[in-house]
Order: structure tokens, then C-alpha cells, then sequence
């Protein structure tokens, strides 16, 4: 039977590549957003994955919605904690809201998503978590203090997860991307942009696809005894 994957933020940018990666090697997709119903019905209309809206930063949204998807599709193999905002500012001027905001999406909703569905994989002996973190969180950004402690505080979670659950069949790993093409990117002012890729060895953005397709090996079985690592996929700009 195809298993069921669900990825929060899915509905575009890099969510929406993994979930199609994840579809074309045979897993049933579901994807999450918060807000934009246009974007989400656009993507169910042309790709047939289903939709639902709730926000991962709300432990008991998090709870009624993967109850009732659990209910309608089925339950959760593989979990893809994808979606995540940036509220960019140097310290001296950020905001408790900004940094809240972050923290928050970014974080604490790796904690309520996994939460939700981490006992259901250890009572079926079969979980793969898969964490989308950022270059960010491993290098430090300016601006970014928010959002690189979120994206670092998630590689800690998910190796102390890995340990835990590693005797029941359940992986939980790191995908760190660098910059990636999507709106995400396309917001950074033009001038920014150019010069964050003369930095990258690879000469170029990266593409959501080729996030899609490490998320998608870590979710299959040929990739059961990789567990709590961080794979980086950032055009050389970061090695470790
Ligand atoms: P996008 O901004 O293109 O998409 C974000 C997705 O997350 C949307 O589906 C959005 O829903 C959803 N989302 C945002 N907040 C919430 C929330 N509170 N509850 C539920 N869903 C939410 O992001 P990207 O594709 O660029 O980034 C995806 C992930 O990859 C993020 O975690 C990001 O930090 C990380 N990343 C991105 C990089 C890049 O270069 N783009 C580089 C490194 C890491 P809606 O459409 O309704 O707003």
C-alpha cells in the first residue's frame, strides 16, 4: 500500500517540489499551507494533491489536523516539516513579534507536527521525519538571528528524536538548503541576490526539484540507517 506523506508549507516553493517528488515515487501526498487558498487550490487542481489549512505553530491545530487527515487519507508514514517564514532584521532592532513569529513557525511547529504523529509511527514500527532547515541555521546570517536560531534549534530536536525513536524503524534527518529559488529568494532585493550567488561556488540558485529529490531518498527504505544527520545542499557555499 503507498504510504502516506504529508508536508507542511506544500502548496509552493520547496514543499510543493518535494511533495511531487514523494508522489512520483509512489507515495499518497498531502500538503499544509496557512493562508494563501489561491496558490493551494492552483497546486491541487494541477497536480490532484490534496490541500488543508491550519497553522503549524498551533499545537492543537496541529492535532486536530492530523487527526482528520489521518482519518480521510491515512496515517502518517512520512512527515516533511517544510513551511517556515522569515522576519529578516539586525538584533539591535528586531522585534518580540518578529522573533516570536519565527521561533514559532519555524520551530516550535517541528515540535507539535512531530508530536502529533510520532506515536502512531512507533506503534506501526515505520516513521521517516524529514526537517527542512536552512544554511542559515549552520553559518549564521546577518539579519537573520530569528531565523538562523530556529533553523539550528531544529537540527538539535531532530538528532535528540533520531536517538529516540531509532529502535522503532522510524529515521528523522536534516536537509539544510542554501539559496533556492523560490519567492522566498525572489523577495531579497536584486542587487543582495547577485551578490549572494557570486558566493556560491555553483555559480547559480538552486531548485526546489533537487531538494524534492534528496527529501524523497531520505523518505524511502533505501535510506533506513541514515538517521539523525544533516545533508547540505547549498552549491558548495557551506561545507560541514
Ligand atoms: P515559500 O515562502 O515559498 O512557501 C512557504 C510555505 O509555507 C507556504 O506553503 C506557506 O503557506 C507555508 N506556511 C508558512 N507559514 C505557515 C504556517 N504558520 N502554517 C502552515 N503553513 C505555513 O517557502 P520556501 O519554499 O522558500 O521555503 C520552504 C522551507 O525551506 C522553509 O522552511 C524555508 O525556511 C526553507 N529554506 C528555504 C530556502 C530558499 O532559498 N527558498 C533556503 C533554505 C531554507 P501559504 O502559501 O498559505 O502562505
Amino acid at each position: 500500500m503507498a504510504r502516506v506523506a504529508l508536508i507542511t508549507g506544500g502548496t509552493r516553493g520547496i514543499g510543493a517540489a518535494i511533495a511531487q517528488a514523494l508522489v512520483q515515487s509512489g507515495h499518497k501526498a498531502v500538503v499544509t499551507y496557512q493562508g494563501n487558498d489561491e496558490k493551494a487550490a492552483a497546486f491541487t487542481d494541477e497536480t490532484g494533491i490534496p490541500a488543508r489549512k491550519w497553522d503549524v505553530g498551533d499545537f492543537d491545530a496541529c492535532q486536530t489536523g492530523i487527526a482528520e487527515v489521518e482519518e480521510s487519507i491515512g496515517p502518517v508514514d512520512v512527515l516533511v516539516n517544510n513551511a517556515g517564514i522569515t522576519r529578516d532584521g539586525t538584533l539591535h532592532k528586531m522585534t518580540a513579534e518578529d522573533w516570536d513569529a519565527v521561533i514559532r513557525t519555524n520551530l516550535t511547529s517541528a515540535f507539535n507536527m512531530t508530536r502529533a504523529v510520532i506515536n502512531g509511527m512507533r506503534d506501526r514500527g515505520f516513521g521517516r521525519i524529514i526537517q527542512i532547515s536552512s544554511i542559515n541555521g549552520q553559518k549564521g546570517q546577518m539579519g537573520q538571528a530569528n531565523y538562523a536560531a530556529a533553523k539550528a534549534g531544529i537540527i538539535g530536536f531532530t538528532k535528540s528524536i533520531a536517538q529516540e525513536n531509532a529502535r522503532k524503524g522510524i529515521t528523522a534527518n536534516v536537509v539544510a538548503p542554501g539559496y533556492i529559488g523560490t519567492e522566498m529568494v525572489q523577495a531579497v532585493p536584486e542587487k543582495v541576490l547577485e551578490q549572494i550567488v557570486s558566493q556560491i561556488p555553483v555559480n547559480r540558485l538552486g531548485e526546489a526539484e533537487e531538494i524534492g529529490r534528496a527529501v524523497d531518498y531520505l523518505a524511502s527504505d533505501a535510506a533506513a540507517f541514515v538517521t539523525g544527520s544533516t545533508i547540505s545542499i547549498n552549491g558548495g557555499q557551506c561545507m560541514v
